[in-house]
Parts: structure tokens; sequence; C-alpha cells
């Protein structure tokens, strides 16, 4: 028997990067698994999906009960699905901090509000959400990112706050830079996109992107009974990019 065996996992932006590493690796240690994500392509894996939107109330209600019915329950629920944004305050229109703080933030706020009671009939309930070291890291040109991310982590702790004594734990995970479809999109639009890597690279305290792989692992970690005491946390998968202040060279 695998740690996760018996278990029954959904997984928001389970069709890409991050959400279908996760995914994955929560199949591979024994969970049964489905996915809710806008990209038809995510039926295209051997995985079940449900499509859906997280900003729309009544797409995500249908998907998250069609998931437990399929799945004959839900133990694991994480919030990974997300969209990015570049730009200071005067860049970003208001239409496009109302579209960012929907999927972002209220998308999170859907899938939990459709999942708890699910969630509550479970001996063993969790939920993760995906934020970023953009959360509290002060990054250049990512105001209205930035303000998404730092209120997943707020709503991470306050979600862990009130579901604690119901024995629901609530965690994130906050990557730093880590090589997705959605970075590879981003480096595919720079005059040089081999260049543009290299110096991304470059940037990051041990030379390289974090992979999905490993933020996956630390989700599946914080999803799994082997955290059973760990609620209320950020574990931040940056290769060391917040923690460590390196001189230099
Ligand atoms: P990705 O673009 O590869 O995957 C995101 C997935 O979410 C896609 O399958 C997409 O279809 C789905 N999605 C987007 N909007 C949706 C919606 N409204 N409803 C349902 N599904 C939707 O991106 P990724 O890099 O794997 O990012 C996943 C999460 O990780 C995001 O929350 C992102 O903010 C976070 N993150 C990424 C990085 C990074 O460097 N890649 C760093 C920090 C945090």
């Amino acid at each position: 028997m695998s740690e996760l065996t018996g278990l029954k996992a959904l997984v928001t932006g389970g069709a890409s990067g991050i959400g279908r590493a996760t995914a994955e690796l929560l199949a591979a240690r024994g969970a049964e698994v489905a996915v809710l994500d806008l990209d038809p392509s995510a039926v295209d894996r051997p995985l079940r999906a449900h499509l859906a939107d997280v900003s729309d109330d009544t797409s995500v209600r249908s998907a998250v009960a069609a998931a437990a019915d399929d799945l004959g329950g839900l133990d694991i629920l994480v919030n990974n699905a997300g969209i990015g944004a570049a730009g200071t305050v005067e860049d970003n229109a208001d239409t496009e901090w109302h579209r960012v703080l929907d999927v972002n933030v209220l998308g999170i706020v859907r899938t939990t509000r459709a999942a708890l009671p699910l969630l509550r009939a479970s001996d063993s309930p969790a939920i993760v959400n995906t934020c970023s070291i953009a959360a509290t890291a002060g990054l250049p040109q990512r105001a209205l990112y930035s303000a998404s991310k730092g209120a997943v982590q707020a709503l991470t702790l306050a979600m862990a706050a009130d579901h604690v004594r119901e024995g629901i734990r609530v965690n994130c995970v906050n990557p730093g830079t880590a090589d997705t479809p959605w970075v590879g999109r981003l480096l595919n639009r720079a005059p040089d996109p081999v260049a543009e890597r290299a110096a991304l690279n470059a940037r990051q305290p041990m030379g390289r992107l974090v992979t999905a792989e490993e933020v996956a692992a630390a989700i599946v970690y914080l999803a799994s009974p082997a955290a059973a005491s760990v609620t209320g946390t950020a574990l931040a998968v940056d290769g060391g990019m917040q923690g460590l202040r390196l001189r230099p060279e």
C-alpha cells in the first residue's frame, strides 16, 4: 500500500505545469485523482478530468460535485489554478484587476466552498493552495499578481484557523520561478528566448529554475497524512530565492 492509498484528490489547474505534476504524483502515491481545468486537453490525459472555469461559480459547483461522485468522496483539494499579470499599478485597468483576482483568489473561495461539505466527511481532509513567493517578496512589475498571491496566503491562514477544530488542514506552497508551460510562454515572447532563459537561470541562487515536480512534491507532502500536524503554513519551494541573502559575485 502506498501512503495515499484510498484517498481521493481534486487538483484545479491540473492540465498543465505544477497542477499536472501534482495530479500525477498524487496518483503515483496511490490516490484517486480528478482534475478541474478549463483546458480541454485535460481530458486527453489518463486522469479523471472535469472541465470548469474557477471564475464561474455554477461551473465550479457542478465540477466539484461530479468529481466527488466520480471519486466516491473527497479528502484532498489542491487549489492550484492561477493566471499571471505583469505591470505596475498604472499598467492594469480595473477590468484586469477584477479578472485576475476573480481567478486567483475567488477561484479558491469557490472551489473550497463547494468542497468543504465533502471534506467534512473525510478522515484525513486537507487543502493545499498554490501561492507564490510574489505574496511576500516585493517583486517589481508584478503589482496585481503579487496582490492576488498575498491574498492567497492570507486566505490560507484564515481558512486554516476557521477549520482547524474540524480537523481540516489548510496550507500553501510558495514556488519561486518554476519551469512550467506558463514560464515557457513568457520566455518565448522574448526576442532571444534561449538567452532570456540563461539570464533567468543565472538570477536564481541555485543557478536553475525550480521544477514543477519539486513543487508538486511539497504540495503532496502537505496534502498527505505525513503532515497531520501541519496547518496554516506557507512552504517556500524557491531554490533559496527568498531566504538567502547572497552577496553579488
Ligand atoms: P500553467 O499555465 O502551466 O498551468 C495553469 C493551469 O491552470 C492550466 O492548465 C490552465 O488551463 C489552468 N487554469 C487557468 N485559469 C483557469 C480557470 N479560470 N479555471 C480553471 N483552470 C484554469 O501554470 P503553472 O506555472 O503550472 O502555475 C500553476 C500555479 O502555480 C498558479 O497558481 C501560479 O500562480 C502558481 N505559480 C507559478 C509559478 C511559476 O513560475 N510557474 C511560480 C509561482 C506560483
